[in-house]
């Protein structure tokens, strides 16, 4: 699904030397390269503050925390997504609220949101679902109305921009009180391990966060929180400091592997391409393709029988996923997201597809719908 190898081989000098650079320095915790990845992204953000963790799920995690979130209180967010978006809801005893998405575009469904809020409901987190920005401008607005937190869930759209009705742009993570991201390798600003961050632009939540994150440390061996201990390591940074630098290029292979696809595709009675919003941008973590009167199974063991990957995001709705079944849902439910969760199929998407490569992809996949 994704090829890193190639994209390293482009970047080897100049990673190489990074990581070694940190082995001779041997800070290899809270190094300079920490400080300089966390300034940097500050500034390609446009962000106050960027605080960096050890991964995506925490982010999310010391995003609660740091808010004082308590037991009981309701977080509402998207069905159709990775389950560490629910998952760190439910471990930190909030209550999960499920709303269902839209169907061309997969975000969360904003009218839905809506009719979710009760009294007791203290946060929304949309989740920017394969590189493309929810609608915040209405979350914002909704959020406001009700005096709500809004966690942005930015795992797979970091760099996008989200577009306003009057046309200026805002990156993807720093429009709601707290945005969380993920430098998983395969996302779209990868690291060679784990890795996270936190962003706002509200200074006392920011030292909140530090603070949440460093084990609830006020000063050394003074704890007035309970916090956690979450942290991304100086040879991670300083691979993301050079790829950093990349990722405008990256988000542009992605378009234009996408604009293949889409050509490819276009019209196609069985096959729709991935709808583009009018208020964002797209990144595209993911190329998704809705099916429609396909046998879904049948056309992944035919491209994997050519050696093409395809992979399903997302097969089983969270409200009916064991850990998260709860009776107050039930199938038929969240009919947007059970049909995508049986119809969609994600393509090969990555920085590195050559035309031949999306040609062979795109012949493959036509070829089984046609047949
Ligand atoms: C990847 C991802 C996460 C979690 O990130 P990790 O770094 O793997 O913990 C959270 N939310 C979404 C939407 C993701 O895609």
């Amino acid at each position: 699904m994704v090829d890193l190898k190639s994209q390293y081989e482009k970047i080897k000098t100049q990673v190489d030397t990074a990581i070694q650079n940190v082995i001779d320095n041997t800070a290899f915790i809270n190094g300079p390269e920490v400080k300089e990845f966390q300034k940097e992204l500050e500034i390609y953000l446009h962000v106050k503050h960027v605080i960096p963790c050890a991964n995506g799920t925490d982010a999310l995690q010391i995003a609660m925390m740091a808010l004082d979130l308590k037991p009981g209180d309701e977080v509402i967010t998207a069905d159709f997504t990775y389950v560490a978006t629910a998952e760190v809801i439910g471990l930190l005893g909030l209550k999960p609220v499920l709303v269902d998405v839209i169907p061309n575009t997969f975000d969360i469904d904003v009218s839905a949101i809506e009719k979710a809020i009760t009294p007791k409901t203290k946060a929304i987190v949309p989740v920017h679902l394969f590189g493309q920005c929810a609608n915040m401008e209405s979350i914002m607005a909704l959020a406001k109305k009700h005096n709500l937190f809004v966690i942005e869930d930015t795992a797979q759209a970091i760099g996008a921009d989200y577009i306003y009705s009057d046309g200026t742009k805002q990156k993807a993570g720093t429009i709601g009180t707290i945005g969380c991201t993920s430098f998983f390798p395969s996302k779209n600003l990868g690291c060679y391990g784990d890795g996270g961050a936190i962003f706002t632009n509200d200074d006392a939540l920011a030292s909140k966060l530090r603070i949440v994150a460093n084990h609830g440390q006020t000063a050394q061996y003074i704890h007035d929180l309970i916090g956690v201990n979450s942290r991304l390591d100086s040879i991670q940074a300083a691979i993301l400091r050079i790829k950093l630098r990349e990722l405008d290029a990256y988000c542009l292979a992605r378009n234009t592997a996408a604009k293949y696809y889409d050509a490819a595709f276009a019209n196609h009675p069985k096959l729709k391409t991935p709808e583009r919003s009018i208020y964002s941008n797209h990144v595209f973590h993911q190329y998704t393709l809705q099916l429609n009167g396909v046998d879904r199974n049948a056309l992944r063991e035919f491209l994997a029988s050519k050696e093409i990957p395809a992979m399903i995001y997302y097969p089983i709705p969270l409200h009916l996923q064991k850990a998260y079944l709860d009776t107050r849902y039930k199938q038929g439910d969240f009919p947007v997201t059970e049909k995508l969760c049986s119809t969609v199929v994600s393509l090969p998407m990555h920085t590195e597809l050559e035309t031949e490569t999306l040609k062979q992809i795109a012949d493959s996949v036509l070829e089984f719908v046609n047949k």
